[in-house]
């Protein structure tokens, strides 16, 4: 059983109270403690990321870059710890919370290097006699809010830029990812001074506005539902302070006639249900050209009926259970509504029938792309087939739709391809490969309500993490 603190200024410190977390695929099981905090929490650990602040700018970006070098070795040194107690506590299949363990490591690795790297530019000025030029400044403390569906990478990818670029953090992770966020910070915050990175645990409701409401916090990087990211815009709006949402998605994949069917059936399955489809990039709806539909369909049908649904521990499973009663229940109605609305389901449908909150891998076929499930974030193993008379008509239903993140498209034309990733209402857009797995190295973000249009990851992290500062030298 994992105890989980809160970190603050170095020290492990409980709450007043606590509560239990229990594991989504055996209810009965507690895999841990973890405290409910109150704002006079996150009042200490700000004041100890406050505290900690200058020195913390003033070691230079190379010294800080070493660090997180040194972090990523012990995240690498305990990827299967962390992977299992991921696994535990919120279901995601074993293989996947590894792969996710080394993302997080390599994710601190990267940044680690970016601190080698060449941060402003020399710009000429009027005087020749003047060096002008440009240099990042970090922004302060920095809090940072995420969910529970990447409880190792989107921590990391927040704070290894939050550090590396001078800031110091208050990290509130998810409640029901709270014993893996624990876990990762416990790991790593030894190897910065005290109050560098600081973790305080609780309910978003009750901690997370007075973390986005505090004086000394000078930027908000959020991950999260769009209905409290933009609650959270609004409160950094008033205050005038930085802030970043990454939201929702409703990420269509489109399946063009000459597309490799073998390859967009095994691409389109791996997006939509790995980690029980709970990814903001997650395939949802699968928009198929004209004649292939069918075949596409029966095959997509076919290969979602062999995927092994079980224990996340278990090496062989695909799809473990979705993170919790209620996300089982919301992923169920959408299900029932759906079947209400007359939608064919090709496969699935229902709940396992056995303990754990687990969602059979399903699939509509035929839906309307304005209906309830061709809209909605479901955020469940849910696939809803729509069908599309030409790459017009298709472009046009998958921008038809609120959220701009993620898409892909499955094409052997290149001329197809081009048009479709001109066109499409996206942040990321890959051809022929899955709408999630985009790499830590490149840019990640989405337009319209996905994100606050600003993106996180690679060199990109730069421009939240830091404000330019223009500086004129004319010697005497
Ligand atoms: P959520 O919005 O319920 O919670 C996210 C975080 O915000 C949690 O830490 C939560 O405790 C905190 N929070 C809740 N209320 C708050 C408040 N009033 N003030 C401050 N913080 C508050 O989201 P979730 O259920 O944890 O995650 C699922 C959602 O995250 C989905 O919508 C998914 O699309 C999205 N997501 C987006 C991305 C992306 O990069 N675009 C990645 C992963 C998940």
């Amino acid at each position: 059983m994992t105890q989980a603190s809160n970190i603050i200024g170095g020290q492990e410190v409980g709450a007043s109270q606590s509560l239990e977390v229990f594991s989504p695929s055996r209810p009965d099981e507690v895999v841990g403690r973890i405290p409910h905090s109150q704002p006079k929490d996150i009042e200490a650990a700000v004041a100890a990321a406050e505290a900690a602040q200058r020195p913390w700018r003033n070691m230079g970006l190379m010294g800080r870059g070493q660090l997180l070098f040194s972090a990523s070795a012990i995240v690498e040194a305990h990827v299967d710890e962390l992977a299992e107690l991921a696994s535990r506590e919120m279901g995601k299949p074993i293989g996947e919370a590894k792969g996710e363990a080394q993302r997080a490591a390599a994710i601190l690795r990267y940044f680690g290097g970016e601190g080698a790297h060449a941060i402003g530019e020399v710009i000429p000025a009027a005087n020749p006699g003047t060096l002008q030029y440009t240099t990042r400044e970090p922004l302060g403390v920095v809090g940072i809010i995420t969910p529970w569906n990447f409880p190792l990478a989107i921590p990391m990818w927040k704070v290894a830029p939050a550090l590396l670029y001078g800031n110091t953090v208050v990290l509130k992770p998810a409640e029901l990812s709270s014993l893996t966020a624990y876990r990762l910070c416990a790991l790593i915050q030894g190897v910065f001074a005290p109050g560098v990175l600081n973790l305080v645990i609780g309910s978003g409701g009750k901690i997370g506005p007075a973390l986005v409401q505090h004086p000394a916090v000078r930027g908000i990087s959020f991950t999260g539902s769009t209905r409290v990211g933009r609650d959270i815009a609004h409160q950094a709006t008033e205050r005038g302070i930085k802030y970043q949402l990454e939201m929702g998605g409703k990420n269509p994949v489109i399946v063009a006639e000459d597309a490799d069917l073998d390859r967009a059936v095994e691409l389109t399955v791996s997006g939509a249900m790995r980690s029980a489809g709970q990814k903001c990039t997650a395939t949802s709806r699968v928009i198929v050209l004209g004649s292939i539909h069918k075949a596409f369909c029966d095959a997509l049908t076919q290969r979602v009926r062999q995927l092994v649904v079980g224990d996340p521990l278990s090496a062989n499973t695909y799809v473990g259970p979705v993170v919790s009663a209620a996300q089982q229940q919301q992923v169920l109605r959408f299900i029932e509504n759906a079947r209400q609305a007359g939608y064919p389901v090709a496969v699935g449908g229902d709940r396992l029938d056995r303990a754990g909150y687990f969602v059979r891998p399903t699939i509509f076929d035929a839906v309307d792309p304005n209906s309830e499930l061709a809209q909605e974030e479901i955020f469940g193993p849910v696939i809803a087939m729509v069908a599309a008379s030409n790459l017009d008509e298709a472009v046009e239903i998958a921008n038809g739709v609120r959220y701009g993140l993620s898409a892909s498209v499955f094409t052997q034309s290149l001329k197809t391809a081009l048009r479709v990733v001109n066109d499409l209402e996206v942040g990321m857009v890959r051809v022929n490969e899955e709408t999630a797995g985009v790499e830590y190295q490149a840019p990640f973000g989405g337009v319209k309500e996905s994100s606050s249009h600003s993106r996180e990851q690679g060199r990109a992290a730069i421009e939240f993490y830091t404000e330019t500062k223009t500086v004129a030298i004319r010697p005497m």
